[in-house]
């Protein structure tokens, strides 16, 4: 960001600051942890949102729901993983720790 004018370098601050994904984002993410076989092998890279684990497809030796949903290898968490060809940001450990905080820490309070 150098040679941004100074009130533009806050401007960016701000937005990426104020940009989070919204509640409707992390519902409609959360279908993609389930029955999601076919776009967890179309990723190269999945997403587990109850260890935060990040792993290939080919790592994944267990499906449940008759072998349509993936679970996680390292915390054998069943509708917890997400493959990026869902197109959520599962790169991102801060989009896991949200959707951990709205699908498995505030479920259980
Ligand atoms: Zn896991």
């Amino acid at each position: 960001m150098n040679g941004l004018h100074p009130k533009k370098k806050i401007f960016l601050l701000y937005y990426s600051m104020a940009v989070k994904w919204t509640l409707q984002t992390l519902i409609a993410a959360h279908s993609h942890c389930q029955k999601n076989k076919v776009e967890i092998l179309q990723s190269t890279l999945c997403g587990c949102i109850q260890c935060l684990a990040q792993f290939e497809p080919g790592e994944i030796f267990d499906w449940s729901d008759d072998q349509e949903t993936a679970m996680c290898p390292l915390c054998d968490g069943s509708n917890s993983v997400i493959g990026n060809a869902s197109h959520y940001p599962v790169e991102n450990v801060e989009f896991l720790q949200m959707m951990k905080d709205k699908w498995f820490d505030q479920q259980y309070q």
